[in-house]
């Protein structure tokens, strides 16, 4: 696609759009307002009157939709541009004379203006709509698949809601007009504000994480453009040759930076309004520079909510959907660096435009809220007093000029660490919805699990084996496993089956992945990716059955130390449901071969480190599972618990039962098994019979090393 003719193409309708936007002086006060709609010279009906209004609405973000054709080719700016913006325009054009009468209704004081609107308005939806067609035309065969009608829907209206113009309000519910005040902020006004500050990004964030990457920048982009109409509506800005007049505010500037930052993605302007404009739109939210008043929606404080809300959550939205990695104190760095460029800025032109002489036009103006005692007095005397004691003043042809030194430095420095303090404010909620993410996902899992589970079963009890007739096998099917927001696999892509009757051993260096499979099969850890399956039934969807037939020996264990050996395992008897007869079968026969016999009745603590083990095993074992399993059963062991402990693994295995274990201790392996599996790093490196590796002339060890290190072996030639 030649992008190069989209850009002249598009920077025509752009410009076009702009100057129409520039003709009026102070658009404000052009907009008749519904309530007095009928005293006002303005020939025509209500019904028009609001379609022409809504229409002078929906042109901003259905131009931001169309602009944003020319830059993508992604389906998403395609969809846009054909299913919003073009029906949008195309419905404007029946409304021109309505968006004119509403545009220039009270504009008949101001001649020029109103021939400029005339002229520029048409002119701008022809242009517009041409460029619609002509996207129409090029994207003719793009569809919309069904469930990306929600993402459409909703970001249109979001798109909408944000590139409100102002006047909209004054239109609609007649406040903040002429002889109003136009700035009020009650304490209505702080709650709507408060509860839009929280709700807002929330909604965003649940909405938005679930969404390509693509998407998420598309939909913010929308948002960041919307945020910027509104406020240009809201704004005087075209006296460009009035620098007085600039947006200089922090939270103004923020409504620039935000749509480049989402655009051209500069990494220190992006942390810069990370750490500076989010902690100013958060102060300037808690304390409004505005009087107390009793309208609601004047285009002032609507301008207000939306981009102070704007500079607050977005940079902060941006990090949580992952746009931008997490700051680090570098980037901490360059922004108060930034700042203070920023803030001796502010302060010469806060002194330059305030000083007081023949010839010099007081603007009294206070960028940043640095040169009056605004912020000090919320200090109370304290700050009053600092901000009177510390003034210097100077004259520089004839021109008086004012600095507070300490007060200004002061200030400064409050802002950086204040800022610095909520960096870690800022972390704690990442941290929360990391974790609720985690848990979303997880949440997700099981219920897909479920319904797998439950089609599995085919109408058979969900107690029963999702694989029927599985009789006793253990059975990892691709099994993948990442620990929290670890980029790497712990374990990786295992398949493997192990069959009654077996005893397998695992082996392999220390962090290979051995206590992370055995964790992941007896349901301490989750399944990052594939199945596990224990005698048919499935881990993950369940897990009560699978661990009826599970015994797990942990590497590291913990039993209640202020109960005896008996009482120990008899209260894990009891959770498995074992009957009285069983249970005092099986402790006898084991406390009988582990030789325990006199030390069983008494408490756990007075138990050497073997002991403690051998109860670990009887408890594993008191509900006779069909799967054995134990992570580094033999770490620790005197030489006759050893013998002891391999007999009981071999028994339990010639009774029909599996018997699957780690180790590093390859002689033992050797001697016990009748397979091993070797892993290295999380992969599944072999699966071999002990009697073929015999048979091939090597030894188990010889084998491990071969797997395992090759320098290794090379050495020992
Ligand atoms: P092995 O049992 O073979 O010694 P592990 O299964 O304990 O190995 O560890 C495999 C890898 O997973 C290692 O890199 C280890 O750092 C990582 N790991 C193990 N447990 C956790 C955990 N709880 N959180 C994060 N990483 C873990």
């Amino acid at each position: 696609e030649k992008i190069t003719i989209n850009y002249v193409l598009v920077g025509l309708a752009i410009a076009l759009f702009v100057v129409r936007f520039m003709c009026y002086e102070d658009i404000q006060r052009l907009v008749p307002q519904w309530e007095n709609y009928q005293h006002m010279n303005v020939p025509q009906s209500r019904f028009n009157a609001m379609m022409g209004e809504l229409c002078i609405w929906l042109i901003a973000p259905s131009n931001v939709f169309l602009f944003m054709r020319a830059f993508s080719s992604e389906r998403t700016a395609k969809w846009f541009s054909k299913f919003i913006s073009l029906p949008i325009i195309f419905v404007t054009l029946f409304f021109i004379d309505p968006m004119l009468i509403n545009m220039i209704g009270s504009c008949h004081d101001n001649f020029a203006e109103m021939k400029m609107v005339e002229f520029m308005l048409p002119l701008e939806l022809g242009a517009t709509f041409a460029l619609a067609i002509y996207f129409f035309v090029k994207d003719i065969k793009v569809r919309i698949a069904k469930p990306e009608y929600l993402y459409v829907g909703l970001l249109s209206v979001v798109g909408a809601l944000f590139a409100v113009p102002t006047y909209i309000f004054m239109f609609f519910f007649g406040k903040g007009y002429f002889g109003h005040n136009p700035y009020g902020l009650s304490i209505y006004h702080r709650m709507v504000i408060y509860i839009c500050f929280l709700a807002v990004p929330l909604l965003l964030y649940f909405w938005l994480r679930n969404q390509g990457r693509s998407k998420i920048r598309f939909a913010l982009i929308v948002i960041s453009l919307g945020v910027l109409i509104c406020f240009m509506y809201a704004n005087k800005y075209t006296k460009l040759d009035k620098p007085w007049t600039y947006p200089w505010h922090l939270c103004n500037t923020a409504v620039f930076i935000l749509p480049l930052c989402l655009i051209f993605k500069p990494k220190r302007l992006f942390y810069f309004t990370y750490f500076i404009n989010v902690f100013g739109a958060i102060m300037a939210t808690l304390m409004p520079n505005y009087g107390a008043n009793d309208t609601m929606f004047t285009p002032e404080v609507i301008r207000f909510i939306v981009n102070h809300m704007e500079a607050f959550w977005m940079p902060l939205l941006m990090v949580a959907l992952k746009l931008y990695p997490r700051p680090k104190l570098k980037q901490y760095g360059y922004s108060i660096l930034g700042l203070a460029g920023y803030f001796l800025l502010m302060l010469a032109l806060n002194i330059n435009f305030n000083g007081v002489g023949p010839g010099h036009v007081n603007h009294d103006v206070d960028y940043f809220f640095i040169y009056s005692d605004y912020i000090g007095k919320k200090l109370g005397s304290f700050g009053k007093n600092l901000y009177k004691n510390s003034l210097i003043e100077f004259k520089i042809k004839g021109v008086t000029y004012q600095i507070r030194p300490l007060y200004q430095f002061l200030y400064y420095v409050g802002y950086v660490l204040f800022g610095f303090a909520m960096w870690f404010v800022y972390q704690l909620f990442f941290d929360i919805s990391d974790a609720h993410y985690a848990a979303h996902v997880r949440l997700k899992g099981i219920r897909q699990d479920h319904i797998a589970l439950m089609s599995a079963l085919n109408g058979r009890s969900i107690h029963e084996p999702m694989e029927k007739d599985a009789g006793i096998k253990l059975e990892l099917d691709h099994f993948s496993k990442k620990y929290g927001t670890n980029k790497h696999y712990a374990v990786h892509d295992v398949s493997l089956e192990v069959h009654a009757g077996e005893v397998f051993g695992f082996l392999g260096p220390n962090g290979a992945g051995k206590s992370t499979i055995i964790k992941s099969i007896v349901g301490i850890q989750p399944i990052t990716e594939g199945r596990m399956r224990v005698c048919g039934y499935d881990v993950q969807a369940q897990p009560v059955e699978a661990k009826s037939v599970l015994g797990y020996v942990p590497d590291h264990y913990a039993l209640y130390e202020k109960l005896t050996g008996r009482e120990y395992i008899n209260y894990l008897a009891d959770i498995f449901e074992v009957s009285l007869e069983d249970r005092q079968e099986r402790i006898d026969k084991y406390v009988k071969l582990f030789e325990l016999e006199q030390s069983i009745d008494n408490k756990i603590k007075t138990y050497s480190h073997g002991m403690k083990q051998k109860i670990a095993i009887i408890s594993a074992l008191v509900h006779n599972p069909k799967i054995w399993i134990l992570d580094e059963p033999l770490t620790g062991l005197d030489p006759t618990s050893i013998y002891q402990v391999k007999q009981c693994m071999l028994n339990h295995a010639k009774e029909g039962n599996i018997v699957f274990f780690s180790s590093h201790l390859i002689d033992v392996v050797e001697k016990l098994c009748d397979r091993v599996g070797i892993i290295k790093r999380g992969e599944l490196e072999a699966i071999e019979s002990v009697d073929n590796i015999e048979k091939s002339g090597k030894t188990l060890e010889q084998f491990y090393l071969n797997i395992i290190g090759d320098n290794v072996t090379e050495a020992g030639k």
